[in-house]
């Protein structure tokens, strides 16, 4: 749509028009998202823009193609040539250019990031037109362009107008701050081989063909056979179920108000799991202890939560009971943990890639397993896999060899209660219990795979939905 405006010269009411021309397969959350978003991004601009260079140019001008440049870069011995392109709005004007860069939320109190800011500086420093196009496979067709004498990199917030300008100086100074701020983290990035399964493999063409991800055809129990690839995880399935529309926001990274969902029950629960995710990532791994807990437990903070009053205590006093059933028990080098693994596996016959997180896959020994622990102030002594599907997943996983290829994995269940600690250890070789672990994932997953369209089902779930804001179809 900005391109209709800073291309084509029309008025934001002319371009969401045209652009609307498509609403109808066009999801309408992301109208309602755009119809704000642009007006904000264009207010925004006029504020960040600078309107005349210091020779007395006549200021920005747009920039169609996108900047981009090839390098040829030593590493390891060897020569290797990194391509290097930069997205977000281009301007260019009297030896200045100026890339804007979009963000979808608010960009107020928004922090650096030294090496994304140095990498944009450096590369429209030096960058050339890109004729090719930026998905295509091959290597980018470049048209020399006049290099600039001064950079500027800006960004925007586009659900409130906010923005920072990132970085105004010489060519030369966005040369050395690409040097020292980037170029180490450009190596890193390209040297990368290893395989990293995570919610990005639902996009990949070479599902099916990865070392990392296992195909397991039936386990989902649903045919896809003429229905295009998707992926999902048991919070796709929770969202489809709250309203079809969320998971459409959710794809698209539409900004949440997270305001909204998070109670103050679910934030302890968050932070307890990120105080004990911190524990055990520690090197070598080795069990928590008591006195490990938070040491100010009427208000303390973990990864991103934090918890005060009644809430903190609790979570403060769950984190101490942990000790008493931490996993990671054992001689040193005998144990070994993985917090917060990511279990990804294809269902080639539902044609779903299933996207699951153990909150911890370990080994003691020989024998590895994992962990899903909960976090209540109650116990609830109804069915474990019917209250927590995610344990039902796990035992399907399980029982598939899609855990650990190869390996046997036990199953077993934490829960931290005002009470106590209880570890539930389940018997992944049980046919009849793993049927019933089937039957749970089963029901989360066929209504969404066989939902035609993710429509909104506006409802009392509106009020604590964290994309309300900018769907056009809820209620208030
Ligand atoms: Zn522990």
């Amino acid at each position: 749509m900005l391109d209709y405006v800073e291309h084509d010269g029309l008025t934001v009411e002319q371009a969401l028009e045209r652009w609307r021309r498509y609403a109808d397969r066009t999801p309408p959350m992301l109208v309602g998202w755009l119809t704000k978003a642009a007006p904000h991004y264009l207010a925004a601009s006029e504020d960040i823009a600078w309107h005349s260079t210091p020779s007395g140019g006549t200021g920005p001008a747009p920039v169609s193609r996108n900047w981009g440049r090839r390098r040829f870069v030593y590493a390891d011995g060897a020569e290797v040539v990194h391509e290097e392109v930069v997205s977000g709005r281009r301007f260019e004007g009297d030896g200045v250019r100026e890339l804007r860069l979009l963000r979808t939320g608010s960009v107020q109190g928004r922090k650096r990031d030294e090496a994304e800011i140095a990498l944009a500086a450096g590369v429209v420093a030096s960058a050339d037109l890109v004729l090719s196009g930026t998905w295509e496979k091959q290597a980018l067709t470049l048209r020399p362009a006049t290099r600039p004498q001064w950079v500027r990199i800006a960004e925007i917030g586009c659900s409130d107008g906010t923005g920072n300008v990132l970085f105004d100086g010489t060519a030369k100074e966005a040369h050395e701050k690409y040097e020292r701020d980037a170029e180490a983290a450009v190596v890193a990035a390209a040297a990368g081989t290893g395989y990293l399964p995570g919610a990005g493999c639902g996009d990949c063409d070479l599902i099916g063909l990865c070392p990392a991800v296992p195909v397991r055809p039936g386990l989902l129990g649903v045919d896809g056979t003429g229905l295009a690839r998707r992926s999902w995880s048991l919070s796709t399935g929770r969202s489809f179920d709250d309203c079809p529309a969320r998971l459409v926001a959710e794809r698209m990274f539409l900004p949440r108000e997270r305001a909204a969902e998070d109670s103050d029950h679910t934030r302890r629960g968050l932070a307890v799991h990120a105080w004990l995710e911190d524990l055990h990532r520690r090197v070598p791994a080795r069990a928590c202890a008591p006195e490990e807990a938070p040491p100010t437990p009427d208000a303390w903070s973990a990864g991103r939560w934090s918890v005060t009053g009644d809430q903190a205590r609790l979570g403060a006093q769950m984190i101490a009971d942990h000790a008493l059933t931490c996993a990671l028990g054992g001689e040193a080098g005998h144990v070994e943990a993985h917090p917060e693994q990511a279990i990804v596996v294809f269902d080639q016959q539902a044609n779903v890639v299933v996207v699951a997180k153990a909150d911890l896959l370990y080994r003691v020994g020989g024998a590895w397993t994992v962990r899903e622990t909960k976090t209540a102030s109650v116990l609830e002594e109804s069915d474990l896999l019917t209250q927590f599907p995610q344990l039902a997943l796990a035992v399907v996983l399980a029982a598939e060899d899609g855990l650990r290829a190869g390996e046997h994995v036990r199953v077993e269940l934490e829960r931290l209660s005002a009470t106590g600690p209880v570890v539930a250890k389940l018997d992944v070789d049980d046919p009849g219990f793993v049927a019933a672990a089937r039957a749970v994932v089963n029901a989360r997953v066929e209504g969404w795979h066989s939902a035609p369209a993710l429509k909104a089902k506006p409802g009392k779930i509106c009020k604590t939905c964290p994309f309300a804001q900018w769907c056009p179809e809820r209620k208030s």
